[in-house]
């Protein structure tokens, strides 16, 4: 773009949940908007691979390098993008999931869609650890409900402490093994409730209801699920408001002269040209640690540790959802009658947090994600079927033992509350860039024994779970040397913080509309405004904050503010 070139109002970069939602929301109050995307452009309900069989590719739907969950998955991306690498500091464990493509990681999410509950932004008034975030649930609460209205979920009103009720479309029905997970539940006084998944099961805004395929994770093709192009930003393209560039590498934010962000220098990667979109108003919502790496590659002579850094916060507070978890066969479901268990993609049922830290040995608390059942069977599906009697086989009698024993096996996994602690971080290496010469980020990383106890917890809960239903557990209890089987940082890809907000420019990014506190014409859309994370998955939140930010920005901007 030329110095004449005329200038965006608003400029946002990236467009998975954080981006999509702001372009939808600023697109529609008339701004005039640019959206640099990474990757190329996808809509589920243009190529989405939902109802395509295993046998229709000569893999088998096995995956690719850009398609690590399976060739038909609905993400372009992976832990490991060529060209684009990061980098560990010695003994960091630490993974880095990205998504390349118009939309991010909200083409194959889990659609697990849950609000952050009144306590979740209070933690440290309520157990010391870590910080609060400088605005409260009833600050949310209203964008929560137009997040409901405009995507759309199911679930049910429960009326449960800490975990609010939405404007929920009704739940399926649990399935067969739901229902024998359920009664174990009760048995245990574990609280077992409808998933609330961001899944049509009535038509609303001109998206079909679900048609209960179970293929959520390759893209809806009718659009009954949540995925930002097809929900997001098609709907704002058609404002005539948003321009789309894809294949558009951020990398850098500019200053003008009155210490404003003046625009976003990005690679386009078909060419490896530099090119610049100039606009009044910079928005960064390409994931938590990317919004941070593009701030701290963003150094001028006013802000020499990068953009909006004068705190030296930014890269900080890096948390991810702790995980662990655990299956087994449970021999009442062997041999079962064979039904129609098609449903939704992902359980009909989860357990939200249903103890009182009071007397347990861990701060906050994790919500249990239920699996098993008898969806459609995917590339390498029961492929340590040799570990169950009789044991292997060949020909008819491996066949006949498929059918006996598929479907008998559950899995509980476990999504719990980090704390942030100084010692999970990242930074720019100094000694690497990528292929279009933008320094990388290096990760530092460290669990604390809240996280361990808490995986503990998870372990003991789900064993004591699968005994309960009768059934055997595959793998034995790992020792705290090996963390107890909690996941290495960042594979639960739910990476929060590190360009957080608060009330104190000393220690935080943003101030409490994710506006930048050195810079007042730039704000974060993504997971990188989260003080902290909750036993809830991040999505919803996220939307609701960009959705406030947004409207925000409108409002600043009428007042001539902005
Ligand atoms: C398998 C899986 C299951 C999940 N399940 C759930 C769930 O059930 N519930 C839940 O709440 N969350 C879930 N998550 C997490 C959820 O996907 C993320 O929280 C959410 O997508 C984050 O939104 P975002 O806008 O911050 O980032 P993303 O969705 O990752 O979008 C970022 C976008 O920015 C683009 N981008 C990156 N860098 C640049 C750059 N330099 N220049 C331009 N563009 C750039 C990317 O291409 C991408 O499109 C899941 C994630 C995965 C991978
Ligand atoms: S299960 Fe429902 S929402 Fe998921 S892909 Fe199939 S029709 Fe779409």
């Amino acid at each position: 773009m030329r110095a004449s070139d005329p200038a965006y109002d608003v400029c946002i970069v990236g467009s998975g949940a954080g981006g999509g939602m702001a372009a939808y929301v600023l697109a529609h109050a008339g701004a005039k908007v640019a959206l640099l995307e990474a990757g190329p452009a996808w809509y589920a309900t243009r190529d989405s691979k939902m109802l395509v069989p295993a046998y229709a590719s000569p893999r088998r739907g096995k995956s690719t390098k850009t398609k690590p969950f399976g060739e038909f998955d609905g993400c372009i991306g992976g832990w490991e993008i060529a060209g684009e690498p990061y980098t560990r500091a010695p003994g960091t464990t630490f993974d880095w999931w990205r998504a390349r493509m118009l939309g991010g990681r909200t083409n194959h999410w889990g659609r697990i869609s849950l609000r952050f509950g009144p306590d979740d932004f209070k933690g440290k008034t309520r157990d010391g650890l870590g910080d609060d975030w400088p605005i409260g649930y009833d600050d949310v609460a209203p964008y929560y409900d137009r997040v409901d209205d405009l995507i759309g979920l199911f679930g049910s009103v429960e009326g449960l402490r800490n975990h609010p009720d939405g404007h929920f479309q009704p739940p399926p029905k649990p399935r067969c093994y739901e229902l024998m997970i359920k009664q174990a539940c009760d048995a245990l006084g574990v609280t077992c409730i409808p998933s609330r998944l961001s899944i049509l099961t009535r038509p609303i805004h001109g998206r079909a209801a679900c048609h209960y395929c179970g293929q959520c994770g390759r893209g809806c093709g009718v659009a009954a699920n949540f995925s930002s192009p097809d929900v997001l930003i098609a709907p704002a393209l058609r404002t005539g408001n948003l321009t789309l560039i894809t294949n558009a590498m951020a990398r850098e934010v500019t200053l003008g002269a009155n210490g404003l962000a003046d625009s976003v220098l990005y690679i386009d990667k078909r060419t490896h040209a530099e090119r610049r979109v100039r606009a009044r108003v910079i928005v960064l919502a390409a994931s938590a640690c990317e919004s941070a790496r593009i701030l701290l590659n963003s150094k001028s002579a006013a802000f020499p540790q990068g953009l909006a850094n004068s705190s030296g916060t930014v890269g900080k507070y890096l948390t991810d959802t702790t995980g662990a978890g655990v299956g087994g066969y449970v021999p009442k479901m062997v041999d079962h009658v064979p039904h129609n268990e098609d449903g939704a993609g992902g359980a009909h049922i989860y357990s939200p947090w249903w103890l009182d830290n009071a007397k347990l040995d861990f701060p906050r608390g994790y919500h249990i994600e239920m699996g098993g059942g008898l969806d459609a069977p995917g590339y390498g599906f029961m492929d340590r079927i040799q570990d169950l009697p009789p044991g292997g086989g060949y020909g008819r009698q491996l066949k006949e033992d498929y059918r006996r024993w598929y479907g008998a096996s559950v899995y509980f996994s476990g999504r719990g509350e980090m704390i942030p602690n100084a010692d999970s971080y990242c930074e720019l290496d100094p000694a690497t860039v990528d292929q279009y010469g933008i320094p990388v980020l290096r990760f530092h990383w460290k669990w604390s024994d809240h996280e361990l106890n808490q995986v503990k917890h998870m372990q003991e809960t789900f064993r004591a779970l699968i005994a309960q239903m009768g059934g055997t557990v595959t793998e034995p209890m790992p020792s705290k040397e090996k963390g107890y089987g909690i996941a290495a940082g960042g594979q639960i890809i739910h990476e929060l913080g590190c360009v957080r907000m608060g009330d104190d420019p000393a220690t935080s990014v943003l101030n409490s509309h994710s506006q930048a506190h050195d810079c007042k014409n730039l704000f974060v859309a993504d997971g990188g405004p989260f003080v902290s994370q909750a036993d809830k998955n991040p999505t919803w939140t996220i939307l609701a904050l960009s959705w406030r930010t947004a409207d925000y920005i409108t409002e600043q901007r009428k007042q001539g503010a902005l």
